[in-house]
């Protein structure tokens, strides 16, 4: 069992270290955000685009610039206001339940009693409202807390299927929780983003780029796409510019992944790293 985690300690730190060497370090604005407004955010984000939740974001901010404002607006008024996001009804009923609940219980709508919390209860708290997976809950901790939480999204679930770091059973929450506590200290906001870019530009869902990919040396699954492409059978190893060398069966996927996903159901960071 030591053994294990020590591997996977080891092998998460290759990948960071590979993907670093490739992307850079991205910078993290932790701190910097406002906990209760990135959790409206973070419900936005789900399943739509990042240019329609940015949109929606912006309506809902424009109509309701205050938290009380937001959280004494109509169902149907917020509905209307974030309704480019898609799933309006129920984004309106998850922020405007959260809001109550806030300030009902910390009289008030703030979130930062969380700092002083160990993660596994912060990240507890997070999930118990209604709407608010672990994904939403770690992207949070992270990004408005600066806590070591590991968000997981398709692209990073993808990827790390892929590269053997998570079984292909697991799901966005299993795979977060297993891999969270491995990351090295200070990786986690770093790696994440960069396995979202890898995920997006190169480790794509049905042509990835393995011969052209930094963790190609670390990958079972590239290793295995780029023997196939020598001896000519199927397996998609296109070295990118948008040509993929060979296309791959669209049969299925050997982890079981979905077939399509949503371009975004993770609130990605924008600029430095920032979600808001
Ligand atoms: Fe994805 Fe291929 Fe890179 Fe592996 S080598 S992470 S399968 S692009």
């Amino acid at each position: 069992m030591a053994g294990a985690v020590r591997g996977l300690s080891a092998r998460l730190r290759d990948v960071s270290g590979l993907l670093a060497g490739r992307f850079g370090r991205p910078e993290i604005c932790a701190h910097e955000t406002d906990p209760v407004r990135n959790l409206v955010l973070t419900i936005l984000s789900q399943n739509t685009t990042d240019a329609n939740r940015d949109r929606a974001y912006e309506r809902l901010a424009k109509r309701f610039p205050t938290l009380p404002a937001l959280a004494a607006a109509r169902p149907s008024e917020l509905e209307e206001a974030i309704r480019v996001g898609g799933l309006a009804k129920a984004k309106a009923k998850a922020i405007l339940g959260a809001l109550a609940r806030i300030s009902e219980e910390r009289g008030g709508y703030s979130l930062d009693f969380l700092r002083g919390m160990p993660l596994p209860e912060a990240r507890e708290y997070l999930t118990s409202f209604p709407g608010v997976g672990v994904k939403t809950a770690n992207i949070l901790l992270l990004f408005s807390f600066g806590m070591p939480a590991f968000p997981v999204d398709t692209h990073v679930l993808r990827v790390t299927k892929r590269l053997g770091l998570v079984p292909g059973t697991f799901t966005l929450a299993k795979a977060a929780l297993s891999l969270e506590p491995h990351v090295g200290s200070g990786g986690h906001g770093p790696l994440h983003l960069n396995l979202i870019r890898l995920g997006r530009e190169v480790c794509r869902p049905h042509d990835p780029r393995c011969a052209g990919c930094p963790l190609l040396t670390v990958c079972p699954e590239g290793k295995r796409r780029m023997k196939a492409h020598a001896t000519g059978g199927s397996g998609g190893v296109a070295a990118g510019g948008g040509r993929s060398e060979v296309k791959r069966s669209r049969a299925g996927s050997p982890h079981g992944e979905p077939r399509t996903e949503s371009p975004s159901e993770a609130a990605q960071p924008k600029g430095k790293g920032c979600i808001a």
